[in-house]
């Protein structure tokens, strides 16, 4: 078979797409960011493409979250982005703290830091035309005759895909005004599924895949940059600062603040402290368990901890932090918790290459990877190359596989060494810039490689 022609569909990649041929309509599962990088390069290239979100309101909440931007993220936005609004803030330099709080090890090293939100609502601007005031200072994106049709479709759960023959009908529950759901359905020629680490599609192809607990937390907040101590401003304000001791590790880093502001004195600082708290011990049921008495599984979102488990981790934070950090802990207003989970799937095309994982569907990195974001924005990136037939079957296949195993798998490592074994400073600083690597100067185990051919 043709490398460039995928399983017997002349449709969905190589020469059709450059010549008379239609392009292929495309159904988008999850309008979180990996969807949406998926919904704004089609759409550039030419793509109709129509997005399911199950999330009933038209807009995702905020998450409140800083994003480490990758090499990938920044380069999508390179590419993509029309708005013309910054997406970063940058950071100049990395800095090691002792629970005293003296800074005892610094690098230069330029990073680029953003948040949920702003990389949200540009998207949206990009995708759909989606005014906002994170647009202030850019522009609502013109229309070209050249861009693909968009549909963004809220409250959409897709539940089934069904084969039929060179087409995929996807099965949805739709949501509807009164609240009420009713069976929906449409058919695709290809099926992008970017429904995150939980992905019910993933799970139609490969039941036995699960999402397993690693063991420990992340706490996360954000604390506008003027609340602070002028001690905490001076080590997190455009800083990348580091904490590490046994079974625990905090970074703190500033991003950008309400509606995407990056001018200083308008910027959040945006904690991410990784805690053990052990699976069956009454310290995780604690932290697990919401102001509702509601034990979540896997994510406390903002505003949902109980008083008790945030007293809990304030005083934690007392204990065991250097005082800037225990600092952020307790001025922060809107704490969130998510369980740290590892898991990856064995492949990424299924139903003759119909169907593609991206994204956290594919594989649910570890944050300490810093790659989640850039993993989703490399997945689209390649996906379009392989559409429009830049690079083969074979070369979107490994390149997406490889990087999906390898940094999993560095993910665990580096997680598991920094939260279950003591070590000196320099060895967490090895891995911290071992996974700071670009992923084209990144060098991948043999193993990495195994059975994509069969793919
Ligand atoms: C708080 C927070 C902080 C983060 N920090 C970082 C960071 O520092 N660095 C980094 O690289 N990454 C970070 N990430 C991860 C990063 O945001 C994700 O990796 C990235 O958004 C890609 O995820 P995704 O779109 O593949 O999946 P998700 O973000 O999980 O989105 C999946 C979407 O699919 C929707 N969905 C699920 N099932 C269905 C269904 N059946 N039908 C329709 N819709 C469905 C969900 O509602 C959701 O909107 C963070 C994520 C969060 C939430």
């Amino acid at each position: 078979m043709d490398d460039n022609t995928a399983n017997g569909t002349p449709h969905t990649n190589g020469e059709p797409t450059k010549g008379n041929l239609r392009k292929p309509e495309i159904v988008i599962v999850g309008g979180s960011l990996g969807g949406l990088f998926a919904g704004v390069a089609l759409k550039c290239h030419g793509y109709n493409t129509t997005l399911l979100e199950r999330t009933p309101e038209n807009l995702l909440h905020n998450q409140g979250a800083g994003i480490v931007a990758g090499g990938d993220t920044i380069e999508f936005f390179k590419r993509y982005d029309r708005t013309g609004k910054p997406v970063a803030v940058p950071s100049y330099k990395r800095l090691y703290l002792n629970q005293q709080g003296d800074v005892i090890h610094e690098e230069v090293n330029r990073q680029n830091m953003t948040s949920w939100d702003l990389s949200y609502y540009l998207l949206r601007a990009n995708y759909d035309r989606v005014d906002s005031p994170y647009l202030e200072g850019g522009k609502l994106p013109e229309v070209r005759p050249t861009d693909g049709k968009v549909t963004y479709r809220s409250g959409c759960t897709v539940t089934d895909l069904e084969h039929q023959g060179s087409k995929v009908r996807v099965h949805y529950k739709r949501r509807q005004n009164d609240g009420s759901e009713v069976a929906d359905s449409i058919e695709a020629d290809i099926v992008v599924a970017a429904d995150g680490p939980s992905s019910t599609i993933r799970a139609m192809f490969e039941p036995d895949v699960k999402r397993k607990y690693a063991g420990y937390c992340v706490i996360r907040g954000t604390v506008p940059e003027l609340e602070v101590t002028k001690a905490a401003h001076e080590v997190f304000a455009e800083r990348f600062c580091f904490f590490h001791a046994p079974g625990i590790q905090n970074l703190t880093y500033t991003i950008a603040g309400e509606h995407g502001n990056t001018t200083p004195g308008h910027r959040l600082l945006n904690f991410v402290w990784y805690a053990n708290f052990p699976e069956g011990e009454p310290e995780l049921e604690k932290l697990m368990t919401d102001k509702d008495g509601r034990r979540r599984r896997i994510t406390i979102p903002p505003g949902m901890i109980a008083w008790d488990a945030w007293e809990m981790v304030k005083s934690m934070g007392h204990a065991r932090l250097p005082p800037q950090m225990a600092e952020m802990a307790e001025k922060t207003k809107a704490p969130f918790v998510q369980c740290i989970t590892d898991v990856i799937t064995r492949k990424n095309l299924y139903m003759d290459d119909k169907v593609v994982l991206i994204g956290d569907a594919l594989a649910g990195f570890r944050p300490h990877t810093v790659a989640s974001t850039s993993q989703a924005a490399f997945n689209v990136m390649s996906l379009v190359d392989w559409l429009d037939g830049e690079v083969g079957r074979k070369q979107f296949v490994k390149q997406t596989m490889q990087y999906a195993r390898g940094i999993q798998d560095m993910g665990v490592k580096i997680g598991d060494r920094s939260q279950l074994e003591t070590l000196p400073m320099e060895e967490y600083i090895k891995d911290r810039n071992f996974a700071s690597i670009k992923r084209e100067d990144r060098q991948y185990p043999e193993w990495t490689l195994d059975g994509l051919d069969d793919i």
